[in-house]
């Protein structure tokens, strides 16, 4: 059989050996915060590790906010092979592209249609030049909406492998344990299922609060276990637990100021009973 047709996007993402789009069916339930605690984590495996984040929640950008990069020197340059990321850390081994970086102004709302959001989506899969990756993190934004259809389109290529595109993306789900937060799960699930995009696993943020005090978790929602029944329902694995946790708001709020702490960014992963295990 002869190779699926090389496009802009195939090229460039050839140099990243694996794709990881995180995606949750609503707004709010820690998505972009579990995708900075996932690049962090993968950082953090291997000292040789390289990760990239890409932002695609174009209306609502917030990762450069919550690795630190709100500020104004953060900016994207533009070399003849393609777009700079901005680097995380001095050894750029952390690089985050996002539309906060080329707005004028920080504070701009960004109103697009669809057609436009596609041709920047399309640009940011093919016009970042990343070098080596062992991970692109995708943010995406909640839901399944213009963003997301652009997204599967231009990789589409590779989800056929080939030898310069040997692994196909993958998906991860974020859920909290409320109902509202789990049926709308159900729809990102059956947005994979028709896109055929593999799913690693769900992972049940905010769940439960831990005491600044005691250490005690609470159960905030009344309810427990749906997000691992849910999993095992639909035959995907369940990655594990992430509580309320004051730290990862201070770690969120510390970064915010232009500090990024690796080793703090895990500690919410690291020391919960039962960990999420990528
Ligand atoms: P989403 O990307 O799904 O819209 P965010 O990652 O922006 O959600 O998270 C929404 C807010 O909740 C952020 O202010 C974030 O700091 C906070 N948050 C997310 N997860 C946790 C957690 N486990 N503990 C405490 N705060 C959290």
């Amino acid at each position: 059989m002869s190779d699926p047709i090389e496009t802009p996007v195939s090229r460039r993402l050839a140099s990243v050996k694996n794709i990881i789009i995180v995606l949750s069916g609503k707004g709010g339930v820690g998505k972009s915060s579990s995708s900075v605690q996932l690049a962090l984590s993968l950082l953090n495996q291997s000292p040789n590790n390289r990760v990239g984040l890409l932002d695609l929640d174009i209306t609502g950008p917030s990762l450069p906010r919550m690795v630190g990069l709100d500020i104004p020197e953060a900016t994207v340059h533009q070399s003849s092979l393609g777009w700079v990321p901005v680097y995380v850390d001095n050894k750029k081994r952390l690089g985050l592209m996002s539309i906060g970086f080329l707005l004028k102004d920080r504070g701009d709302s960004v109103v697009w249609r669809g057609p436009k959001k596609d041709g920047m989506i399309r640009q940011f899969l093919s016009e970042v030049r990343w070098g080596d990756l062992d991970y692109l993190i995708i943010d995406t934004p909640p839901g399944t909406s213009d963003e997301h259809i652009s997204l599967m389109t231009h990789l589409h290529p590779l989800f056929q492998p080939t030898s310069k595109n040997p692994t196909t993306p993958n998906s991860i789900l974020i859920t909290t344990p409320q109902t509202t937060a789990l049926n709308d799960t159900i729809k990102s699930l059956s947005f994979t299922k028709k896109l055929n995009l593999p799913v690693m696993g769900l992972i049940e943020n905010m769940s439960g609060y831990i005491c600044p005090c005691c250490n005690e978790i609470s159960n905030l929602y009344g309810i427990q276990g749906q997000a691992k029944i849910m999993s095992e329902n639909n035959n995907i694995d369940f990655l594990g637990k992430i509580p309320i946790d004051t730290k990862l708001v201070k770690l969120l709020d510390s970064v915010s100021k232009g500090e990024l702490n690796v080793d703090v960014a895990n500690v919410i992963i690291q020391d919960q009973d039962q960990q999420v295990q990528i």
